[in-house]
């Protein structure tokens, strides 16, 4: 969460902008049905405002939105009063917060034992549906919680809902309360059908099932496959119950729709797996669910415990973990890489987001920020894209303050003050200065990293200390320093008595030991750790395979590297370029002469050829690895790489701010996989199964 700002003044003002912004996107989804960001996103906001407000509590307003459930009904449907008041539902956001409140159960109860029911969070709509002598007579949403809107007609519209309970259950007046919602499948047709008659989708199945129940023609509620889960009685002591699971099963008896997933618990334990299990199991459930909801079974004891304003206090939605949350942007920072790319950096407040806490992310290059509009100082939408890699989804703009201003890339290194060039058909830029310390520190860490000659011990802070010393330049300069260099190796801190950390005797004599078996590792791995730019993993073994010895490749020329398999002309002139530099020509020489072994035979078995026959085309800027890098790991695999989408085709890869190539392939109908795919393929090798055809929102 952004850091709550310590002086009321700035509190009260980041409250204010909060509130404006919270109203808005409550109006927009409430009342509107057309929301602009992510219930998470949504709930984030939400959850800074009332951390500020705990925080500073002479802050509070009485209209501010942590007040209030829902939203006021609108004037499309004439108003229902709720004999007894609808209440919202206190959240645990996780696992910890779950336990904090069980325990305060436990706490309150002493020594009485209290059994749970677990039920999944439908999401949905909420709606009360009241019947007399087993008819229904009406039926009501939430609305603010004291009255709702009367949607009579369009329930009745709702297969599911029963017009006449069973026999058994007409005797007296009774009101329930579910959930309607819209099965997954059901969600997809319609959002289909609005696409193909030119309608805006709707942004969730909640979303639609909300829209689709308020209709003044109640035919199209009919026509929208709404169904319900009845999860409450607004009063089960009238029918002499006793407890919630009672309940449950008396509504099932009467004929509603309960929803079959329902667990008793004493144990806390019990409740956590339970928590967990619904987690896991969401994706392939039928409908959407956003969490579990933990209620004290007895009704006496949840009577005694009673409400807040707002929640009861015997029950709890325990929400599953956002995948996207808002922070505040502070940085953008320029990381220069290794071949001189250099690449902007989002820094933020740290934010947990799905079970992990991220403080940055990658934002590609200058036309992805200028395209997400993001600015330092901007209240920003972060997520877990495939939930691994950290993305910023873009700014709140509703926040944003008059004095934040676009971000303007710099023309010079942020390294070494060098000009920064722009390859054509390139979107990266890069400091072309071959003597940069940035890039001398990304391919010295490049050389020791395991994928090349793999010397332990060799960290990024070891490296960049004995740049500081002079003592390394080059990779050729790793071979040829002494013991009692590394071992007085200044590490820049100082000790409690003042005197200097040095790296001492004993790491020192590992990594010189480290450093001096790495000269033996197999020669496709050393030559990859040249850093050779177009030269990855794979094509590094196709050089080894074809040559056999870096002196033949650096005599090797153009057209003679190009007959090599999967090498064409533009990694064949950096090739040649490389070799034909004569700093690099020096530091192969020493490599030489420190005994390094730069000749030999693949190493690497080749993998499957699973991917045989099939040909991707990459495109848009990937996280995890270059696109070239990406291209090998498929062609090791037996893939083509193509440049250009055609009918022939079979996927498409596409990375972040991908332009053309990903509209001709949704032109052509070829699937469209994300990174976190790619990274499947690679891993397990396996052909991946063509997802279905993207739909345009
Ligand atoms: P919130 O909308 O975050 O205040 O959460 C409370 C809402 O969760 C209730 O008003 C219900 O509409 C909804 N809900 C979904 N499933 C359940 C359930 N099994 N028990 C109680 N409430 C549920
Ligand atoms: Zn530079």
């Amino acid at each position: 969460m952004p850091e709550i700002p310590a002086s009321i003044a700035a509190a009260s003002e980041r409250a204010a902008v909060l509130r404006r912004e919270i109203r808005r996107h409550a109006r927009l989804y409430h009342a509107l049905d057309s929301p602009e960001i992510s219930d998470a996103a949504y709930d984030s906001l939400m959850r800074e405002l009332e951390a500020i407000e705990a925080a500073h509590p002479s802050l509070v307003t009485v209209d501010s939105p942590t007040q209030r459930i829902g939203e006021p009904a609108s004037r499309l449907f004439a108003p229902a009063t709720h004999a007894r008041r609808m209440y919202s539902l206190d959240n645990a956001m996780d696992l910890d917060e779950l336990d904090a409140w069980l325990k305060r159960i436990e706490g309150a109860l002493g020594e009485e034992p209290c059994a749970f029911v677990c039920e999944l969070k439908i999401d949905g709509g909420s709606i009360a549906l009241t019947y007399r002598d087993g008819v229904l007579v009406r039926a009501a949403t939430r609305g603010d919680g004291t009255t709702g809107e009367d949607v009579t007609a369009n329930i009745r519209a709702v297969r599911d809902v029963p017009a006449l309970l069973s026999e058994d259950a007409r005797g007296v007046e009774i009101e329930v309360r579910g959930e309607v919602y819209l099965p997954r499948t059901s969600f997809d047709r319609l959002n289909a059908e609005q696409e193909a008659i030119g309608a805006p989708a709707f942004a969730n199945p909640r979303n639609a099932a909300a829209g689709s129940l308020r209709q003044k023609d109640a035919s199209v509620t009919a026509s929208r496959e709404l169904a319900t889960f009845v999860y409450a009685l607004a009063d089960p002591q009238a029918l002499s119950l006793d407890t919630q699971s009672e309940a449950l099963a008396w509504l099932r008896s009467a004929g509603f729709h309960v929803n079959p997933d329902v667990v008793t618990c004493v144990s806390p334990s019990d409740v956590h797996a339970y928590c967990e299990e619904a987690l896991a199991r969401r994706g392939q459930l039928p409908y959407e669910i956003d969490g579990v909801v933990v209620k004290v079974d007895s009704l006496a004891i949840q009577e005694r415990l009673g409400h807040t304003s707002k929640a009861p206090r015997w029950a709890i939605a325990y929400k599953f973990p956002p995948e996207e949350k808002t922070t505040i942007l502070r940085e953008i920072r320029l990381q220069v890489g290794r071949t001189g790319a250099v690449t902007p950096l989002a820094e933020f407040d740290p934010v947990t987001v799905a079970g992990s806490t991220i403080a940055r992310a990658t934002l590609h290059n200058a036309e992805e920020i200028a395209r997400k509009d993001v600015r330092v100082g901007d209240t920003i939408i972060v997520r877990k894209a495939g939930d691994v890699i950290p993305e910023v989804v873009g700014p709140v703009l509703g926040m944003r303050l008059a004095t934040v201003a676009p971000f303007e890339m710099p023309l010079l290194c942020p390294s070494c003050a060098g000009p920064l060039w722009r390859e054509e058909d390139e979107v990266i830029r890069r400091c072309t200065n071959v003597a940069c310390p940035a890039q001398r520190q990304e391919r010295l860490a490049h050389w020791a990293s395991r994928s090349a000659a793999d010397i332990e011990g060799l960290g990024d802070e070891i490296i960049a200390r004995l740049v500081d010393a002079g003592l390394v330049a080059d990779v050729a300069d790793f071979y040829h320093l002494r013991r009692e260099d590394l071992a007085s190796l200044d590490m820049g801190r100082l000790k409690q008595d003042g005197s200097q950390v040095v790296l001492g005797e004993t790491v020192a004599e590992r990594v010189v030991a480290n450093i001096e078996a790495s000269g033996a590792r197999p020669f496709g791995k050393l030559l990859f750790g040249l850093g050779i730019r177009h030269v990855g993993a794979t094509v590094a073994e196709a050089l080894v395979d074809a040559f056999g010895s870096v002196d033949a490749i650096a005599a090797a020329s153009v057209d003679s590297l190009c007959a090599v398999d999967g090498i064409g002309p533009k990694i064949a002139s950096s090739v040649r370029a490389f070799f034909d530099n004569p700093d690099n020509r020096a530091v192969i020489a020493r490599l030489h002469e420190a005994g390094v072994v730069l000749s030999g035979q693949r190493t690497a078995p080749q993998r499957p050829q699973t991917l045989a026959g099939l040909t991707f085309v990459l495109t848009g800027s990937l996280e995890r690895r270059t696109r070239e890098e990406a291209g090998e790991m498929l062609m090791a695999l037996g893939a083509k790489v193509s440049g250009s989408v055609s009918k022939k085709t079979s996927f498409v890869v596409a990375g972040e701010a991908a332009g053309s190539k990903l509209g001709k392939a949704r032109e052509l109908g070829i699937p469209v996989l994300d990174e976190a795919a790619l990274e499947r393929i690679v891993e397990t090798g396996e052909v991946p199964v063509a997802p279905e055809p993207a739909v345009t929102s």
